[in-house]
């Protein structure tokens, strides 16, 4: 039987640690998370309510703000650059990814490092790679978190990630190969170019899929007895649900049946430890800007 490698545990305890951190402090002000997105009815508005409970769940103070579809790329940045400035506010995280014309990275990149909670802005991601990270991409930390939580074989092991965004496989990949904790994995990363996805992963004992494309991976793909962290996240047309449609990740689930040691579910793997990374990232934002702890 294929072990389901369950998001809750991981983020409860993540959210716990963060709730006592906050309460250990006794300050006056709570950290505060502002989350920056268009205004469209967007797959990001489920995400915004996922933040806003776990906020209120561990004493961060949350807003959401829209900057409003129609406009231009500079009331963005100008709005990210003001935030950036307030010291009211601790942590920001935007949208993403935005259409063209928005250049995220440069929007994003107006934040100081510490206030860039999702650690997405070219100079977070180059701290990432010199190895002396600020803050690192929340799903990053979540794919990590359970990779830890269920003792998977990271360390010194053969681990592929599928996917190369800058926002998710990429610095996930970094992460993995740095020299932290637990980490030390000799990773290989794949992406839509390469040639042979079945033996770009035949020597991985823990396969991470960032990918987006549901039942990508399968019996013909994964190595027997791996592990699978199932970071892809989709909306597939499902009719007997009452939206008309389920969320699904890059693995075929009945497919890795008793062929996987191991999987997270979708929904309930990585994202709700998304979620809890996101609240102790802010939370360490605060703790740099009150002065409690230096920023690395
Ligand atoms: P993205 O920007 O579209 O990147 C997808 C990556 O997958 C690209 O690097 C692409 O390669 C690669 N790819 C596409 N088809 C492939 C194939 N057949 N074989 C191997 N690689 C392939 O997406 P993203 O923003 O990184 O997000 C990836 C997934 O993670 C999405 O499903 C997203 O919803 C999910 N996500 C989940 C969470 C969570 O909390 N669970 C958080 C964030 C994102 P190229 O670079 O060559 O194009």
């Amino acid at each position: 039987m294929t072990r389901r490698l369950e998001g809750k545990p991981v983020a409860d305890s993540r959210n716990a640690a963060t709730r006592a951190a906050i309460a250990a402090r006794g300050d006056q002000r709570a950290p505060s998370l502002v989350s920056v997105h268009r205004d469209i009815d967007s797959p990001f508005r489920f995400y915004l309510k996922r933040q806003a409970k776990a906020a209120a769940e561990v004493g961060v103070v949350f807003r959401d703000e829209a900057v409003g579809d129609a406009a231009h790329p500079e009331a963005l940045t100008a709005r990210l650059a003001a935030l950036g400035r307030d010291p009211a506010v601790d942590a920001v995280l935007v949208e993403h990814p935005l259409p063209p014309p928005f250049d995220f990275p440069a929007a994003v990149g107006e934040l100081p490092l510490p206030k860039d909670v999702d650690g997405v802005s070219p100079g977070n991601l180059g701290r990432l790679v010199a190895q002396r990270p600020v803050q690192v991409p929340a799903v990053a930390l979540a794919a990590v978190a359970i990779a830890r939580h269920y003792e998977l074989p990271i360390e010194g092991e053969p681990v592929a990630v599928v996917g190369r965004s800058e926002t998710v496989g990429l610095p996930l990949a970094l992460l993995l190969a740095s020299r932290a904790p637990r980490m030390n994995a000799t990773v290989t990363l794949v992406h839509s170019r390469s040639r042979d996805l079945a033996g770009a992963l035949s020597r991985a004992r823990t396969v991470f899929s960032c990918v987006g494309r549901p039942g990508l991976l399968d019996r013909s793909n994964v190595p027997p007895g791996a592990h699978v962290v199932d970071v892809g996240l989709s909306s597939v047309p499902d009719p007997t649900r009452p939206g008309g449609s389920r969320s699904a990740g890059d693995a075929n689930p009945e497919a890795l049946e008793g062929w996987a040691d191991s999987l997270t579910p979708v929904p309930g793997g990585v994202g709700p430890v998304t979620v809890a990374e996101l609240m102790a990232s802010a939370t360490r934002a605060w703790s740099w800007a009150t002065g409690r702890e230096s920023p690395p």
